[in-house]
């Protein structure tokens, strides 16, 4: 069991505070969704949490099963179970996907004689063409094979929690199915714990979430069940912007 924290958390970017004090508690098997209009700060929390250079947290903490995660570069956060799927995904040209993956599984001291095996299952799972594992890590990617790619490396990496901003920017709507029940099961066999941003709450058809949190201009303003994304749905973010 383990337990993401965040704890009244401050960011600043730019000299502009963005997060005005943040508190999330995700734990092993849970769906958090952050929902919020453009500009509420949900990228800039994925960013905090994952150590992204300019954005500076201010105060409040961040750990992992007690850990301050904020202490660690961001390889070392990786390294103790943390993944970030961004909302959009880097190039790494010359960096050969399957590479990128075995020499996370060595950093991670897991054996890479079974890397290969791994990513064809998983790949076939989520429907991602193994051919791409030889070429630089999303250069040239469409929109569905980049997050294809972000989500076979989760599911190789089997890390504890994830966080995913946006799975649904710049994708169809099958590669969307593909990677939010890939995501959503492995919440049931990996006992992974999720925090899930978006706008929209298509998402949810695959990924469940058990809570839902609004996050505008900085602050969560309202945490509910997953009915609460079927109410904004209806009403949108006007009443909680104000
Ligand atoms: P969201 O993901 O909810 O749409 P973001 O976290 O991306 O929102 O952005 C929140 C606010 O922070 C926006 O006003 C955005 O312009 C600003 N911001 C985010 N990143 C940066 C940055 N690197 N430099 C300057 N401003 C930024
Ligand atoms: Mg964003």
């Amino acid at each position: 069991m383990t337990t993401l924290e965040i704890r009244d958390l401050i960011v600043v970017v730019d000299k502009t505070q963005i997060l005005n004090g943040v508190s999330l508690t995700v734990c092993s098997g849970e769906v958090h969704a952050v929902m919020g209009p453009n500009g509420a700060g949900k990228s800039t929390l994925s960013a905090a949490i994952m150590g992204k250079p300019g954005y500076t947290v201010t105060s409040g903490s961040v750990t992992l099963d007690g850990v301050d995660i904020l202490a660690l570069p961001t390889w070392q956060r990786a390294i103790a179970g943390l993944h970030l799927i961004m909302q959009y995904p880097t190039e790494i040209p010359g960096v050969m996907l399957e590479q990128a993956m075995a020499a996370a599984f060595d950093t991670r001291g897991k054996n890479t004689s079974e890397l290969s095996r791994l990513i064809e299952v998983e790949a076939a799972r989520i429907g991602f063409d193994p051919a791409l594992v030889n070429r630089s890590v999303n250069v040239d990617f469409s929109g569905g094979e980049k997050k294809r790619s972000e989500t076979l490396q989760l599911s190789v990496l089997q890390p504890k929690i994830a966080v995913i901003d946006e799975l649904d920017s710049g994708l169809d709507i099958d590669a969307l199915k593909d990677c939010a029940q890939r995501i959503e099961d492995a919440t049931r066999e990996n006992n992974l714990g999720v925090l899930v941003i978006t706008h929209y709450s298509r998402l949810f058809e695959q990924l469940k979430p058990d809570f839902v949190h609004i996050l505008t201009n900085g602050r969560i303003v309202k945490s509910a069940g997953p009915e609460l994304a079927d109410e904004l749905e209806v009403t949108g973010y006007a009443q909680y912007t104000n």
